[in-house]
């Protein structure tokens, strides 16, 4: 977990310091976890991937900790703050076979420094884009959408249309792809809750920006993307008394941070989710900690019934708009942190 330029306000990982990564601490963790995996594959970020200067040697380590069968891949994620700034950054991913890029905007340029948390980060984003086609790669497009964002989406549409991205992207042989969505409601975005998109709030997505997205999630409808209204699924949940293991279903994918603590990603990393630190712990004793649902969030999610973490944390008459699991997430943070407070 290197580092992040941005402090994005729907950032669900959180925002957190940017330590210094070495080459020997991902040794160490590869090392630790090896023994116990039958197959490993080795990231050296979960935030903006290639923001460390010495990204390429990163790239090759984190091949060599890696099982020749599982090798690291890219998916569309790469480092705007650095394709905006490196010139041998876009030739390299094209080298990497890298065809699209995803790029965030929430708006205008006011608006999408705001929401990005750095000044100068639409200007970043203009310029990824012109690197980026001149590469052979094509920028993907995703803006999220809340109560705020949602009046300047006619001027993501309008950057589009201006850059002519359809067009420039049918010329190096790759469809432009483009969608809108809410993020999830948690780590940092979960204070975008009072300003959540609403039901009412669909109509306003420009007709484009719909088509895109319908497209890009193969949906029939927008309400479809953006989930049930919270009453709806207040109503669904207050009668449901299962609970769930997380531990055991879920496959151990592990963020660890920059002071070895360790948190499984079918959470937020944060402390309701520690399973422990790598360097006090050990491998052994967190793997087992996953399994057995030791983390707070997971005890809560295997012992506390959904009716109970929807009656003291849901809202029945909200229209805020979230998919079902999603909406599970964000409540059993709300439920955890509530019970650190009492
Ligand atoms: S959302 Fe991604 S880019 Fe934004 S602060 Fe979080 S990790 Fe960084």
């Amino acid at each position: 977990m290197l580092g992040c330029p941005n402090r994005c306000r729907h950032c669900f990982v959180g925002w957190r310091p940017n330590p210094k990564l070495t080459e020997s601490d991902l040794r160490f963790v590869a090392e630790a976890f090896r023994p116990y995996a039958k197959t490993l594959t080795v990231y050296d970020w979960n935030r903006e991937p290639d923001f460390g200067g010495d990204y390429k040697e990163k790239w090759e380590l984190c091949k060599e900790l890696s099982s020749p069968d599982r090798p690291p891949e890219r998916f569309e994620l790469a480092s705007v703050w650095r394709l905006a700034r490196d010139g041998e950054y876009a030739p390299w991913l094209k080298g990497l076979g890298v065809k699209y890029v995803q790029l965030t905007l929430f708006g205008g340029e006011e608006l999408t420094d705001s929401f990005t948390g750095r000044r100068g980060a639409y200007q970043d984003i203009l310029k990824a884009i012109d690197v980026l086609l001149e590469n052979g790669i094509a920028p993907r497009i995703q803006a999220f959408v809340n109560k705020q964002t949602v009046q300047e989406l006619y001027k993501v549409e309008e950057l589009i249309d201006r850059l002519e991205l359809e067009k420039r992207c049918e010329s190096i042989g790759i469809p432009f792809a483009c969608f809108v969505h809410q993020g999830s409601c948690d780590g940092e975005g979960e204070k975008l809750y009072p300003i959540w998109v609403t039901s009412d709030d669909l109509e306003k997505i420009p007709d484009k920006l719909a088509k895109y997205t319908l497209k890009h999630f193969n949906k029939r409808t927008i309400q479809e993307v953006f989930g049930r209204e919270e009453r709806e699924l207040y109503r669904e949940l207050i009668e449901d008394d299962t609970t769930e293991s997380l531990g055991s279903t879920a496959p151990a994918v592990l963020y660890i941070d920059g002071e070895f603590n360790v948190t499984p990603n079918i959470g937020v990393p944060s402390e309701p989710w520690l399973l422990g630190n790598l360097k006090t712990d050990g491998a052994e004793k967190i793997l087992d900690r996953l399994k057995g649902d030791k983390s707070p969030a997971q005890y809560v999610r295997a012992t506390v019934p959904l009716k109970e973490l929807v009656r003291d944390c849901g809202d029945p008459e909200s229209k805020r708009l979230f998919g079902r699991e999603d909406y599970i997430e964000y409540l059993l943070n709300r439920y955890c942190r509530r019970e650190a407070q009492e």
